[in-house]
């Protein structure tokens, strides 16, 4: 079983979100500035990066605020749970 931390409402069971993708993607400011290809890369091209990917999480079954979360894509630990508008906590190395 996958556990959540909701920032709102703490620890629940994965079955109670849903996944929103890549989080801190930001939509381009001029858009008709944009050629084709830059209009595509911002609409459907991601990192599908190994290892630590920021991510998009919304409590669906719950209390339904977006959120975001760092996971590690090959283990599927999660790092960290943060509020929209916020930045993860970076490890003290
Ligand atoms: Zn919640």
């Amino acid at each position: 079983m996958l556990l959540i931390e909701c920032p709102y409402c703490g620890t629940r069971d994965e079955s109670e979100f849903t996944y929103g993708g890549e989080a801190h993607i930001v939509r381009p400011l001029d858009p008709d500035a944009l050629n084709d290809v830059e209009w595509a890369d911002y609409l459907f091209f991601r990192k599908n990066s190994k290892g630590i990917l920021q991510e998009q999480w919304n409590h669906s079954a719950g209390c339904r605020r977006w959120f975001c979360a760092e996971r590690d894509t090959v283990t599927y630990k999660f790092k960290s749970f943060y509020k929209v508008g916020e930045r993860p906590v970076e490890d003290e190395a």
